[in-house]
């Protein structure tokens, strides 16, 4: 029994995939899941081949950006079958987004059994080497047509579902970062920490400037004082300073509330570890390196799952962190945290959803 209505792709793409180079998001599982929102409710949903909409160029989420996403990743078991990490924990984040962006929320439950049943259907598009994984993109978005700055009436939610390799398919390795002093992601009162496309709109000016200075990522300031440290892009960001981890609080609403950044903080205190959540300037991390008390820098999220930073740079001055070398919390962290997703180590947390596949081979 189908817990959605299914029709099934007569043309399979799975031969065309490139499994020795997946990427990232490059590759489209054969199948998504999706649901309307007409008439005041989300109908029950369908799974349907992968593929193009027709879509009228009125559409409002094009001229108005009324949209949200999500994104996680199963992991295949080595017992057998797949975990998907965290997901209730997206799901809640997508109706925290959801309510920020005037979206009618989504029923979280029937989120993740949509999850499960394109994980069974696509269960060949879940790769099988260690590194990589199954990159679940959920979104949602106004599907009206009209002009006019108000919100929609009607919405569509997706979910699409992609073979990942690992950010690191030779091994973790640290990137340089910049310290933007020129351009803000997110202000108090916006949109900072809600998953939605404007953010990513606002920062692209100041990652491509990145990039052509050599650079992987920016780091955010917080964009009235531009002192205090807010987040990398994609990533929360993690500070040990003399053996303490340091992160932005979320209480300002201008960061992500990460699921990996929480994955980190519940890891590192019950392995005794003393973890802030508070305000922290650029200048206190300079001046922590100059007193040889900054051990390590991190950024957190889904994608890296830990991403160490080798050099900070602010205002043409530069700090390499830790010579440049993985650091041992950001090792541990990183090889508990993906040994879970691979059940390779004990879940105490109840972090994984199980979905047990009976494949063919
Ligand atoms: C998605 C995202 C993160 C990381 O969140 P995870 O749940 O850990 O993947 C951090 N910051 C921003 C801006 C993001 O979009």
């Amino acid at each position: 029994m189908n817990l959605f209505p299914v029709t099934k792709t007569t043309n399979t793409r799975i031969n065309n995939v490139n499994w020795d180079n997946l990427g990232f998001g490059v590759y489209f599982s054969d199948h998504m899941f999706m649901s309307d929102y007409v008439d005041g409710k989300w109908d029950d949903g369908a799974i349907v081949p992968y593929g193009a909409m027709q879509i009228e160029p009125a559409l409002c989420t094009l001229h108005y950006g009324q949209t949200i996403f999500e994104g996680l990743k199963a992991f295949r078991s080595v017992r057998g079958g797949v975990n998907i990490f965290r997901p209730h924990k997206n799901a809640a984040r997508l109706n925290y987004s959801a309510d920020r962006l005037c979206i009618p929320r989504y029923d979280t439950a029937t989120l993740i059994d949509a999850m499960k049943e394109l994980v069974k259907i696509d269960s060949k598009w879940v790769p099988s080497k260690r590194t990589q994984s199954l990159y679940f993109r959920p979104f949602v978005f106004g599907s009206g047509n009209f002009l006019g700055v108000q919100v929609s009436s009607s919405y569509r939610l997706i979910i699409m579902t992609s073979p990942v390799a690992s950010y690191y398919p030779d091994g973790m390795a640290p990137v340089k970062i910049l310290v933007s002093s020129e351009y803000a992601r997110a202000v108090r009162g916006g949109l900072g920490a809600a998953k939605t496309a404007a953010n990513y709109a606002s920062s692209l000016l100041g990652g491509k400037k990145a990039k052509e200075m050599g650079f992987a990522q920016v780091l955010w300031l917080d964009a009235v004082s531009r002192a205090f440290i807010d987040e990398v892009g994609a990533m929360n960001i993690v500070f040990v300073i003399d053996g303490e981890l340091i992160t932005p609080p979320l209480d300002n609403g201008t960061i992500l509330n990460g699921v990996t950044r929480d994955t980190v903080i519940t890891l590192a205190k019950d392995w005794g570890m003393k973890v802030s959540e508070r305000l922290i300037t650029v200048e206190e991390v300079f001046e922590a390196h100059n007193d040889g008390k900054l051990n390590e820098v991190f950024g957190t999220g889904t994608a890296a799952v830990i991403s160490p930073v080798g050099l900070l740079s602010y205002r043409g001055n530069n700090i390499t962190i830790n010579d440049n070398q993985i650091g041992p919390i950001a090792q541990r962290l990183y090889d508990t945290i993906t040994g879970i997703q691979h059940s390779e180590i004990e879940d105490i947390y109840g972090w994984n959803v199980h979905v047990d596949l009976f494949e063919e081979s």
